[in-house]
């Protein structure tokens, strides 16, 4: 298997934005924006907030957008306050999870051994998982960057093994979240090549077919750039998924470049 047999996916994150009406409509339009573009090769996952998940997985059922959870409780089942757990994301007809990303890991101090309980939650439920790594520019400065993501992707494949495989991974530098400020495409590349490596210390055949995207500050402007690097298969992307145009530009560039 090669870099170009592995499916490119563009993956919208909206994190906790919007309203009602606001995601009826980003989704109207996502839907009216691909469309024309007949994409054969790239595949499209949206992951709302929880509050507005079940509305959008009704609205994408029978199409070929997928839909999944931006986190998933740690725990089955039980007494959890707020919690929301893989089982009823699955009941909710969503076949996708986030866990790890960066946020979570900051905002809710989500440490990797949480993180590794999420992704076995998720697989129970076999919802299929993106698994966010990525460095702070204090780690990335001292030199730290490629020792931190090994070490939280190992979290989950040390637990998992071959087990990893139909999972993905998303590499997210945290200084480039959110801040307009991307990794270069080498930048990406290189820590994309180490994790693929770090995949191949599991099985080969493992890392030559598992996905691995970027996230941080993709633009339809540099979506071209980041795509033409071999172990970049695809985006996470947050800002520039709540306009359709973008997204569906960035959706249209993976599509073709990754041919
Ligand atoms: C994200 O939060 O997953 C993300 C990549 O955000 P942004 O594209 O806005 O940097």
């Amino acid at each position: 298997m090669s870099a170009k047999s592995r499916t490119p996916l563009v993956a919208g994150n909206w994190k906790m934005n919007g309203s009602k009406a606001f995601i009826r409509g980003l989704l109207d339009d996502v839907q009216s924006e691909l469309q024309p573009l007949a994409l054969e090769r790239c595949s499209v996952l949206v992951f709302p907030s929880y509050a507005y998940l079940y509305a959008v997985a009704d609205q994408l059922r029978g199409s070929s957008i997928g839909v999944g959870a931006q986190d998933v409780d740690e725990r089955p089942e039980g007494a959890v306050t707020g919690g929301v757990s893989a089982g009823m994301v699955r009941d909710l007809g969503c076949g996708f999870a986030i866990v790890g990303h960066s946020e979570r890991r900051t905002l809710f101090g989500e440490s990797d051994s949480t993180v590794a309980e999420k992704y076995d939650r998720c697989c129970e439920q076999n919802l299929t998982t993106i698994v966010c790594v990525g460095e702070t520019l204090e780690e990335r400065e001292a030199g730290q960057t490629l020792e931190v993501v090994h070490r939280q992707l190992k979290a989950v494949t040390d637990r998992v093994g071959v087990d990893f495989a139909g999972s993905m991974v998303a590499y997210e530098p945290v200084w480039a979240i959110g801040t307009g400020r991307s990794a270069t495409p080498d930048q990406a590349e290189e820590v994309q090549a180490s994790l693929r490596a770090c995949l191949a210390e599991v099985d080969a055949g493992l890392a030559e077919a598992t996905s691995i995207l970027y996230g941080g500050s993709v633009t339809a402007e540099n979506a071209q750039s980041l795509f033409e690097m071999n172990n970049i298969d695809g985006a996470l992307v947050g800002g520039a998924s709540l306009k359709a145009d973008n997204f569906a530009k960035i959706c249209e560039v993976a599509e073709r470049v990754k041919r």
